[in-house]
């Protein structure tokens, strides 16, 4: 243990979202309860949607309705080395999502001005503001300011091995294939360059008769940064999914979209709002201005639209030509057959990252209007990323199935630190409203980057600071020393951004002693193939990528691998010596939280806060010296792998024990290895009869824990549960609260 300790701060377990949030009411209290023991006092702070939306109007709320900013407070001790926070998955809101919390929250009596649509005046102007602040990704960016190191540990991989998980079987006559534009799109238009100097950078649009237009007054950029530019031809974009809707048709299979509208929340909602419109043409034909003048915009899915057509004259005649349509074909893919809600009913339903490697663990299916299983065509009109999976179906065709009991890993270690890369380029990006030029101007006036574009198409910019990159090559080689497999950097020297990337990694590896270690430059499609070529023979393959294949990958090899990516231990070593511990890859899984408010079932497996909380107290005790932090972490270790190895996760039915009843078992084998190990006799006795209560009332505990099962349950809200009902609801066994409440 290091003896150059950190002003200490106590470990932050944030409150987020959705079925994580509810977790956190039955876990959070055994966590306080056994660090109590230890001296390690555990926060939370509330980042919640719904925290944050009320944050953001704090100073329009009476006294007694603020809420502070929370995050803000933890994007700036995630600068700070005494950083130490747990992070759990939230919610990136679409608009649907941001006015549903809104919603609830008036509803809960917060005056709170409605999300305005279009802004026309002042007021309404800064509620759009703030409510943009609060919507897509808001958290993560802000908090990230470290690079990723996502890896299923040992014991994780060893447990998928015992318990494969079933996967769908390929064959070789599979139709689905990925749709991909060829020309006009973000990746064929990027143009990319190297600051030579710090400066601040200006982003205007110049229309064809020369009028100036500025777009973004202000990028401040740093010597050695990335700055990189580019576009989607909406002309092309247009043609390209007319094009894809006739081939899904006469190949006869599903036809699907496949996009990112929560994080990229400004490109991604206006190609899902064209892919509608393309779907629909009809429909928008006859009755656009209709629509338009009702503020529904086709960026919102077919769900809203079919929602707000009662309310309009040609409703009945919207919905029939909607309904005729989708009887002509080609089928949609499904989000859920049952209820009727297609692939283009909410953007923010189909995410490309979760949805694609579900699509390959099934056979390459998706549901389509019958119920039924089947191919697909899967759209994915930017061509950046989306070779990775054309290669993972195109193998599975060949070689079947991927076996989860035999199958290597594919960890990543992953480019984000201080808002790298596209996620964090919300605000610089711009649907165009005028033919002309879009440029990036330095500080002196010269353009560095310049694209012609049309009135529709949508402009991007994004940052990557040289610190991180220079962070993440060095972490890339510290993880491939440390296992000894290779690490690929999934760089296209073909792309102007990537080519940027590749000079800079080939700067800084000679920093590092890479003497024996396997480290590799190839293009996504290539690295794609190696890494699953040596899946197939049990061989692990670091996948050293940027933001955004770090998201993708760390849903793709894991929900192969594992079932899921809830089970990733997923650290983020801040440049500046603090740490964030993320739980799992996966997100907030909304589907969760609709099972226990119909049947009182949380089927939400908390393996990934386990995981980052135990590397969270390992990473206290490095920081404050303190040793009892290290013996909670490595009992946590032990137990985890006891839970695992008795398969205590949470199963999905009812009648069987959920997220609570797995939190009483971690807790139990817990105390046990507490009680149990000799480095700390205080320790061991604090938690000997608590190890026993637990132990003897293993039967009264489940079944007081399985006895609430199968009814409604009230948590007093979605976005924003009330704190007792949500309590009594997650923790509803009277035997398991008293024994913990004596620990004292
Ligand atoms: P998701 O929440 O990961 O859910 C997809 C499915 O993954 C779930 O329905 C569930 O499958 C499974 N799953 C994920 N975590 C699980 C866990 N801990 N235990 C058991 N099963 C788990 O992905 P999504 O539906 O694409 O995204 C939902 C929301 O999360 C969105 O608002 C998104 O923006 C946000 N998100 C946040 C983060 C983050 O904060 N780091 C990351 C990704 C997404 P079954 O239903 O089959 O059980
Ligand atoms: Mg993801």
């Amino acid at each position: 243990m290091s003896s150059e300790t950190v002003p200490s701060s106590p470990i932050i377990y944030t409150h987020t979202d959705e079925a994580p949030l509810l977790a956190t009411y039955s876990f959070l209290p055994i966590v306080q309860a056994y660090a109590a023991q230890a001296g390690v006092p555990v926060e939370t702070r509330d980042i919640s949607l719904a925290g944050r939306i009320l944050a953001a109007f704090a100073d329009r709320l009476p006294e007694d309705q603020r809420t502070p900013d929370a995050l803000a407070e933890l994007g700036a001790l995630a600068k700070r080395p005494e950083a130490n926070i747990i992070k759990l998955p939230n919610v990136s809101a679409s608009i649907p999502q941001l006015k549903a919390a809104v919603a609830e929250l008036q509803q809960h009596g917060f005056d709170l001005p409605p999300y305005p649509d279009e802004a026309r005046t002042d007021e309404e102007r800064d509620a759009r503001a703030r409510y943009d602040s609060v919507k897509g990704s808001a958290v993560n960016p802000v908090l990230r300011e470290g690079n990723s190191d996502r890896r299923a540990p040992e014991s994780v991989k060893a447990y998928a091995r015992k318990h494969p998980h079933s996967m769908g079987a390929w064959t070789a006559d599979s139709r689905t294939n990925v749709a991909t534009m060829a020309d006009g799109d973000f990746r064929h238009s990027e143009q990319s360059v190297v600051m030579g100097a710090d400066d601040t950078l200006r982003i205007e649009h110049v229309a064809e008769d020369g009028t100036v237009t500025v777009l973004k007054e202000s990028v401040p950029v740093l010597a050695g940064e990335v700055v990189d530019a580019t576009r989607m031809d909406v002309e092309a974009l247009r043609e390209f999914i007319t094009e894809q809707i006739a081939r899904a048709q006469a190949d006869d299979v599903l036809f699907s979209v496949h996009l990112k509208a929560t994080m990229m929340k400004v490109s991604d909602p206006i190609i899902f709002g064209h892919v509608v419109e393309m779907f629909f043409p009809e429909v928008f034909q006859e009755y656009g201005a209709q629509l338009r003048a009702a503020g529904i915009s086709p960026n919102d899915g077919l769900g809203a639209l079919m929602a707000a057509a009662d309310a309009l004259p040609d409703g009945e005649a919207i919905r029939e030509a909607v309904k005729q349509r989708l009887a002509q074909g080609p089928a949609l893919a499904m989000v859920d057959s049952d209820k009727g809600i297609t692939n283009l009913h909410v953007p923010s339903d189909v995410i490309v990252d979760a949805s694609m490697p579900a699509m390959i663990r099934t056979s390459g299916h998706m549901w389509g209007p019958d119920g039924q299983e089947a191919d697909t065509l899967a759209v994915i009109p930017d061509s950046s990323y989306s070779g990775i999976y054309q290669v993972v179906i195109d193998d599975c065709r060949k070689n079947g199935a991927f076996d989860p009991a035999t199958m290597g890993s594919v960890p990543n270690v992953g480019l984000m630190a201080q808002a790298a890369e596209e996620y964090g380029s919300h605000d610089k990006t711009f649907e165009i409203a005028a033919a002309g030029t879009v440029r990036v101007v330095d500080g002196s006036g010269v353009a560095l980057i310049e694209h012609e574009v049309n009135a529709g198409d949508i402009w991007r910019a994004c940052q990557t600071k040289d610190v991180p990159i220079r962070d993440w090559v060095k972490l890339a080689v510290t993880r491939a020393r440390a296992t000894g497999d290779p690490a690929i950097f999934w760089l296209d020297a073909d792309r102007a951004h990537d080519a940027n990337l590749i000079a800079k990694v080939e700067e800084y590896l000679p920093e590092h002693d890479t003497d024996g270690l396997d480290i590799r430059i190839l293009t996504p499609v290539e690295a794609t193939q190696v890494s699953i070529d040596r899946i197939r023979q049990g061989l692990n393959t670091i996948s050293v990528t940027g933001n955004v294949l770090r998201d993708y990958n760390t849903d793709l090899f894991p929900i192969l691998e594992l079932g899921t990516s809830a089970k990733m231990l997923s650290v983020v070593p801040l440049i500046n010596g603090g740490g964030l511990f993320e739980t799992g890859a996966g997100g907030s899984a909304p589907k969760h939280v609709q099972q226990l408010v119909k049947e009182n079932y949380l089927r939400w497996d908390s393996l990934g806060e386990f995981l980052a909380l135990a590397a969270s107290f390992e990473h206290y005790a490095g920081a404050t010296g303190n040793e009892r932090a290290q013996v909670l972490a490595d009992t946590l270790d032990r137990a985890t792998g006891t839970f695992l190895k008795e398969n205590k996760s949470p199963a999905r039915r009812v009648g069987s024990i959920d997220n609570r009843g797995s939190h009483f078992y971690l807790a139990l084998y817990w105390a046990q290895e507490l009680a149990a190990q000799s480095e700390d006799a205080g320790l061991a006795s604090a938690f000997a009869s608590l190890a026993a209560t637990l132990a003897e009332n293993e039967q009264t505990i489940t079944g007081e824990l399985i006895g609430v099962q199968g009814r409604p349950a009230d948590v007093g809200g979605y976005y924003r549960p009330d704190d007792e009902l949500a309590s009594a609801v997650m923790r509803p066994s009277a035997t398991f609260n008293e024994a913990l409440a004596s620990l004292g």
